[in-house]
């Protein structure tokens, strides 16, 4: 419920309101950028290597404080405890790659003519904006905290209002890092502080990471203001699976990657496409569906409309002759919480919502088809392209499927094919709007931009540096 500039903050696990967070907008955007301008000559005037000792630390604090930060998570978000603990490690991971950089983000400098050299500096790019989703309260937030900090910028964090306690959490471990004041700074609000964020002339650099229907917004009203934005949207997810995969091993993992975190996963497995004969596969799937329990090792999903929309795709299916073969409507725990529990659908056709449409939650869509090919033109047709997987024990049908998948990260023979760290993270077509990945190695190109030194050290006169 919002009152005045006050937003609930209800844990979904049992519907209890656990908070309140403030809906501020441009007014408060101002004045943290204000903040962050000013803790700028300050940060980006110390050296890389002195700037990641912060995030050394850091990073043992997320390590330290890693089973309180799960718990939150876990109250906020809903998900279960090891999955937020999940999310810490990957923060954590990413903190390491952080504390790297100093090996890694380098200039370059070559003598072009005798006695002249040519240099190239990675310089910060000012005061930068993160905006961030409900689903990974830290991780999320981690993709972008510690690499565009530790490179000299100074930040402005606009969490999602759905889950905003994390991320206070976060703002109190950095502090205690040894982070100096004014360097990382939240916003909290929704549609408002977005829109503020993405007009105001002292933020250079604006990350997103949502739904495509946003990110399509957020890359639009940035860019046309003349900032530089990587924007990550939606996922649709194609797991192709052919006749000859292992079976457990391909039912465990494609269980797994539909449930996870409840589904609200942009990784998460959406539609398989069943090539052939394979139900000795679909009915392991649907086996190991029925071992994932909400309340047990299933969490909740975020809200009482996100239930209602998960489920509506479920039924609408239904209605036009898809075939429900496990079924995770009406779930509750204890007669509360928003829990949509595993629900598998099979006989789904290309004309049913749920073949196209991001559903985010439990529900795995099983598509038909007799040969790989058609299964490809299944995936390529997608809007999206966050990920895609094949499931095979033929090398040789793998790497035709990952060639020809249209997915800016592909999986064989796994569900949830995150890159690691330096891996950068991103999709393609309308998952992501932008160039450039938002962790990783491509990550340092979006956070700095270089300078071009020509120093000529030979003391002739006449020296012609352009020969
Ligand atoms: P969302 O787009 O509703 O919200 C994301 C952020 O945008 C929030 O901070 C929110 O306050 C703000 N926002 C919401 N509506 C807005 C509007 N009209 N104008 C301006 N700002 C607005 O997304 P969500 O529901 O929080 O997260 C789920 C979505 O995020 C899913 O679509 C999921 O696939 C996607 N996601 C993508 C990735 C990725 O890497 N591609 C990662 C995580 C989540």
């Amino acid at each position: 419920m919002s009152n005045g500039d006050l937003l609930d903050v209800v844990c979904p696990l049992d519907g209890e309101v656990i908070s309140q967070v403030h809906l501020s907008g441009r007014a408060a955007v101002d004045e943290a950028v204000k903040t962050a301008n000013n803790a700028f000559e300050a940060w980006s005037g110390i050296t890389l290597k002195e700037r990641v000792q912060v995030f050394f630390k850091y990073k043992q604090l997320l390590e330290e404080n890693m089973a309180e930060l799960s718990a939150l998570i876990h109250e906020e978000n809903g998900k279960t405890i090891s999955e937020a603990k999940a999310e810490v490690e990957k923060a954590v991971e990413i903190t390491e790659f952080a504390c790297s950089l100093p090996q890694i983000a380098l200039g370059e400098i070559q003598e072009v003519s005798r006695g002249v050299e040519c240099r190239s500096d990675r310089v910060p790019l000012g005061v930068v904006a993160s905006i961030s989703p409900f689903n990974f309260p830290a991780m999320v937030p981690n993709w972008t905290i510690p690499n565009a900090i530790a490179l000299g910028n100074t930040m402005i964090l606009k969490p999602s209002e759905q889950v905003p306690l994390s991320a206070n959490r976060i703002a109190e471990l950095l502090h205690d890092a040894g982070l100096p004041d004014g360097v990382f700074n939240i916003v909290h609000g929704g549609q408002e502080a977005v829109e503020a964020i993405c007009d105001h002339p002292g933020i250079e650099a604006v990350t997103f990471v949502g739904s495509t229907k946003v990110a399509k917004i957020v890359y639009q009203r940035g860019t046309s203001n003349l900032k530089r934005v990587l924007a990550l949207g939606g996922a649709k997810n194609h797991l192709i699976v052919l006749p000859d995969a292992h079976p457990e091993m391909a039912a465990s993992n494609i269980a797994a990657s539909m449930t996870g975190c409840a589904g609200q996963r942009c990784m998460a497995a959406s539609v398989m496409v069943a090539v052939g004969e394979s139900d000795h596969i679909v009915e392991k799937i649907c086996a190991a569906a029925k071992t994932i329990i909400p309340g047990e090792n299933l969490g909740s999903v975020i809200s009482q409309a996100a239930k209602e929309r998960i489920e509506s795709y479920i039924t609408a299916a239904e209605e036009q002759g898809a075939k429900v073969l496990v079924d995770g409507r009406r779930a509750t725990v204890n007669g509360k919480g928003f829990y949509v529990g595993p629900t598998v659908i099979d006989n789904v056709k290309p004309n049913m919502k749920i073949a196209s449409e991001e559903v985010f939650g439990p529900v795995l869509a099983i598509m038909r088809t007799d040969t790989v090919d058609e299964a490809i033109a299944i995936e390529n047709g997608s809007d999206y392209g966050n990920a895609a997987s094949v499931f095979t024990q033929s090398g040789k049908m793998a790497r035709y499927v990952m060639e020809k998948a249209s997915a800016g990260m592909v999986g064989v023979n796994i569900g949830v094919p995150v890159p690691r760290e330096p891996f950068s993270f991103g999709g393609w077509n309308e998952s992501k709007f932008g160039s450039g990945d938002i962790t990783g190695k491509s990550s340092i190109d979006f956070w700095t931009k270089f300078k071009k030194t020509t120093i000529k050290w030979n003391p002739e006169s006449r020296v012609n540096w352009m020969s």
